[in-house]
């Protein structure tokens, strides 16, 4: 157990320690941050993916519709037709003349719709080609797009297995280091990281400048509590000074 008054020698030691700790948990944030990042992306993927299968849906429904109304309306030109043909064969029984202007007034009126039918027909099959080659165009593009959204997806998956296998050698790096470093210290530090505060939660204060908010202060920090921790009175990082004795060792991840 560590007594309350702070030996120069532990608090060295600590400090050491804690700032080997924060270089591991800061490539820790940053993979976390890059993970956070990727799901983000692999969102906006799946969104463009489901949009681009809402727009077939769409153009597909559009082309049975119009697909619908070219059968209808080739029914009505066939039934025309019939109702056309019935006609000239009574035409050829008329008895008089009055039969003769009503069957002429029908014939003409038939004449007029099956035109207009025909028109139907043609304007209607012009919109089903045209919706035919919209739909094989939108296919080749949504190909083409799946098939990058797939790679990217893919590449994804790759990097978020390889960052979890890092992730978990850091955390056990990290796990194993926190049984080094004083309770005060390590409460400290994870007050920090658990605050809005961005890294780095241990800096070092030059010229009376902490390194973290480059901030001048007055004092040379402040104890906080009975910890032999030194705070930046304005962002409260734990500070010590530029020449203490610290080797910093790089992470071997
Ligand atoms: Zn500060």
């Amino acid at each position: 157990m560590r007594s309350g008054s702070f030996h120069a020698k532990e608090v060295e030691e600590d400090l050491r320690q804690l700032l080997i700790y924060q270089q591991y948990d800061r490539r820790l944030l940053e993979l976390e941050k890059s993970s956070a990042l990727r799901v983000r992306d692999g969102q906006t993927l799946g969104r463009r993916r489901l949009d681009g299968e809402g727009r077939l849906a769409d153009a597909l429904a559009k082309r049975a519709a119009n697909g619908n109304d070219l059968r209808a309306a080739e029914v009505e030109l066939a039934e025309t037709h019939a109702k056309l043909k019935a006609l000239e064969l009574r035409s050829g029984r008329v008895k008089n003349s009055l039969q003769g202007e009503s069957v002429g007034e029908e014939e003409r009126i038939l004449r007029a719709k099956k035109a207009r039918c025909e028109e139907k027909c043609l304007t209607l099959m012009e919109v089903c080609e045209n919706g035919d080659r919209e739909v094989d165009d939108l296919r080749a593009e949504l190909k083409v797009l799946f098939l990058s959204i797939d790679d990217k997806l893919g590449e994804f998956k790759g990097a978020a297995s390889d960052s979890a296998k890092v992730k978990t050698e850091l955390e056990n790096m990290l796990s194993h280091l926190r049984g080094s470093i004083g309770k005060n210290w390590m409460g400290a530090y994870d007050r920090l990281r658990s605050s809005k505060l961005p890294p780095p939660y241990v800096c070092p204060v030059e010229g009376n400048r902490c390194n973290g908010c480059r901030m001048h202060m007055a004092a040379n920090g402040a104890g906080c509590g009975n910890s032999p921790a030194r705070h930046c009175e304005f962002c409260n990082r734990i500070i010590y000074e530029e020449d203490t004795e610290i080797e910093n060792e790089e992470p071997a991840i």
